[in-house]
């Protein structure tokens, strides 16, 4: 059976802190594929991405060819009634079109700690294995505060030993000071700057 990690995210730039945790996620769990998915509108980030939908798409491809498990995306594009992605939808789309495999989604923990907020947590719990990958700043014991059912969590896994102090929001603020940042990959670096992004 095909087993498929999903890795949704705005990936504003996608970074090598984003590389670490999908290759660690397919190394862990056995995964033969990680699908890099740009989300189109994020339904709880309270600012829209700085780069177009396409722009993001094409980053993520470039990040894509660091591994041979990962695959770019573009299942989760802008919705054409302007609403916002849900990862309910995505994966019901994705379990549609492709019976048969064992999906595994994978979050940072900032994002796992959301869940509540997320559309039907529960259902979510029920559609896919969970890789909830530790992040710098945010507690995994919280998840005890979720009140998973013993089944839910059991469809929780965590992957506590990454320590990647990067984040999308800091590398934005570097690009806009000039910088270079070394987390940024160097063709994800030369497309932001013939882009003209982040400045
Ligand atoms: P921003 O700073 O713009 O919010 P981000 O990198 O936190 O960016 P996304 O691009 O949406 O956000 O991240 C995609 C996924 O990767 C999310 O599940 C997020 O939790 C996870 N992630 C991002 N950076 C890290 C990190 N340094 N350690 C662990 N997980 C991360």
């Amino acid at each position: 059976m095909r087993s498929i990690g999903i890795f949704g995210g705005t990936f504003d730039p996608p970074h090598s802190g984003h590389i670490d945790v999908a290759r660690a996620a397919a190394d862990n769990f056995g995964l033969s594929e990680i699908w890099w998915i740009p989300v189109g509108r994020q339904p709880l980030k309270p600012t829209p991405p700085q780069a177009f939908y396409s722009q993001r798409l094409a980053m993520v491809r470039m990040v894509c060819e660091a591994d041979y498990r990962f695959v770019a995306s573009g299942a989760d594009a802008p919705r054409g009634d302007g609403q916002p992605n849900f990862t309910i939808d995505l994966l019901q789309t994705l379990r549609g079109e492709n019976p048969g495999c064992s999906w595994w989604n994978i979050v940072g923990a900032d994002s796992f700690l959301d869940l509540r907020r997320w559309k039907q947590p529960e259902q979510l719990l029920n559609f896919a294995q969970w890789i909830v990958v530790s992040r710098p700043g945010f507690d995994l014991s919280r998840i005890n505060d979720l009140g998973l059912t013993s089944a839910q969590s059991s469809r929780v896994h965590l992957l506590t030993d990454i320590e990647e102090p990067i984040s999308a929001t800091d590398l934005r603020d570097a690009l806009k000071r000039g910088e270079k940042p070394g987390a940024v990959p160097p063709p994800v670096l030369r497309y932001i700057e013939e882009h003209g992004l982040y400045r």
